[in-house]
């Protein structure tokens, strides 16, 4: 099947990699020159584990083609995807002029009828936004051409991108319009064959969906960080309390990791759009309002919990960052607990010496040279003369540190561990101030 996708992004590059590695026939259009460039040289944008040869593969068969020419892109695919951003707008709802300029572009271009699939998250009527986009421009060019506006929502996760898109636990599909359902079920049968992933339901059901999912996950973040908190003054153990509770199978382990809060694309733009939703329509929504604001708070720990260790005097200190994507397995910064730390720490006088096992490109792209950023070739150089350490990414590789070599590098053997990754008992027997989430012995 002939396939297009706008926006080669996270969301975009993995898809349209994934229909292709199927034998789907994809062109993928972006606005960003220098990505299409690279991407067609073969340099891949992102890091999400397994992409870069199943690009490369595709890319060899003919079946994945990168292009800035929008024209030639909307003449390709019957089925034309948009997959841009849909960053927040000032007020918090998602903005959509990304998504609207390519439904323009769609119409602006098409000679034949074509299924516009919207993959960016999008909210509650956003389909509707598209249609009238694209039936307005087709009237101001006198074409009468057929069209449908599907939501076909994306649930991957960075890190696990390929084999999210690869093996989807579900493939929610929003539109009434049977044609455009079996094409859909047509495109998808490659990953529907070992049982039924397909979920078909109306155009807005799909849109609320995904922030439905994302709140939820969010809601479980939050939730557990509030537990976290009443753990510390009741001198309770949180990872003993999420054991307890994630064995209930009602509950679940995943998700209920207390921690310095939730950061990434999704999550934080996600939860805020969906309480604009719901303020649109004269809805309070009080539990989303509260998911929010316990982030917010939980993302000031790690400064708190280093400020109140050096008496409000971090100017002058030198401090270790382990983690600085928003979580392991990505090099995606955004939202990231660590930005908040690093930006009050550089307020407060202080110099960060970092490193991540993927992030550091997209770190010293979003800041610079400064002269309180050292970013280090390993986590053992971060250490080296630093005050203290702060561990913001569960990273496999900061799980299990050589305790001895870490309270000798470091001129005070202090350790603030936003992931909970240590044992207490063990960090105190061996003499470092520790500091973690909801651990009672930590604070
Ligand atoms: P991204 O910022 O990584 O990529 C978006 C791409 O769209 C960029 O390359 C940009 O240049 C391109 N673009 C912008 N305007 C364009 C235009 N007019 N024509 C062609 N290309 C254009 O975004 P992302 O993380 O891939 O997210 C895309 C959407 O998917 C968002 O709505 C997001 O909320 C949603 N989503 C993201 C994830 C995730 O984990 N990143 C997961 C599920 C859903």
């Amino acid at each position: 099947m002939k396939v297009t996708v706008f926006g080669i992004g996270y969301v975009g590059l993995v898809q349209a990699a994934i229909l292709a590695s199927v034998g789907h026939d994809v062109v993928c259009v972006d606005v960003d020159e220098e990505k299409v460039a690279n991407l067609k040289k073969g340099i891949i944008p992102i890091y999400e584990p397994g992409l870069t040869p199943i690009v490369e593969q595709t890319c060899k068969d003919g079946l994945l083609n990168f292009t800035t020419d929008a024209q030639a892109g909307v003449e390709h695919g019957e089925v034309q995807f948009i997959a841009v951003g849909t960053p927040p707008d000032e007020d918090g709802s998602a903005d959509l002029k990304y998504v609207l300029a390519v439904a323009k572009t769609i119409a602006t271009y098409m000679t034949s009828p074509k299924i516009v699939v919207d993959k960016s998250t999008v909210p509650v009527g956003t389909a509707d936004k598209v249609s009238v986009q694209i039936a307005d421009v087709l009237a101001s060019r006198s074409a009468e051409l057929e069209f449908d506006v599907v939501s076909n929502p994306e649930f991957l996760k960075e890190g696990a991108a390929v084999s999210d898109c690869s093996k989807p636990d579900r493939i929610v599909i929003g539109t009434d319009n049977e044609a455009s359902k079996a094409v859909m079920r047509e495109l998808y049968a490659p990953f529907n064959r070992n049982h039924e992933r397909m979920i078909f339901m109306d155009v807005r059901s799909a849109e609320l969906t995904k922030y439905a999912a994302n709140c939820m996950l969010a809601t479980k973040i939050s939730f557990m960080n509030e537990i976290a908190n009443l753990a510390e003054r009741l001198g309770a153990d949180i990872e003993s309390v999420r054991q307890g509770i994630g064995s209930d199978s009602r509950i679940g382990y995943q998700f209920i990791y207390a921690g310095c809060g939730y950061g990434g694309s999704c999550f934080p733009k996600d939860v805020q759009a969906l309480v604009k939703t719901a303020n649109d329509v004269d809805y309070k929504p009080s539990l989303l309002e509260a998911v929010e604001s316990i982030n917010y708070s939980q993302k000031q720990k790690l400064f708190s919990h280093l400020n109140t260790h050096f008496a409000q005097n971090l100017a002058g200190k030198r401090i270790a960052l382990w983690g600085l994507s928003f979580k392991p397995k990505t090099d995606d910064m955004r939202e990231a607990p660590a930005r908040e730390l690093m930006e009050a720490l550089w307020q407060a006088g202080a110099t960060v010496q970092a490193y991540d096992p993927k992030a550091m490109e997209e770190c010293q792209r979003i800041y610079g040279e400064r002269d309180d950023l050292i970013l280090c070739g390993t986590k053992e150089q971060a250490l080296k003369s630093a005050d203290a350490l702060v561990v913001c990414t569960e990273w496999p590789q900061f799980k299990a540190p050589d305790l001895a070599m870490l309270k000798s590098s470091l001129t005070h053997p202090v350790v603030v561990d936003g992931r909970n990754l240590y044992e207490p008992s063990m960090m105190k027997e061996k003499g470092f101030s520790y500091y973690a989430i909801g651990r009672g012995d930590s604070v």
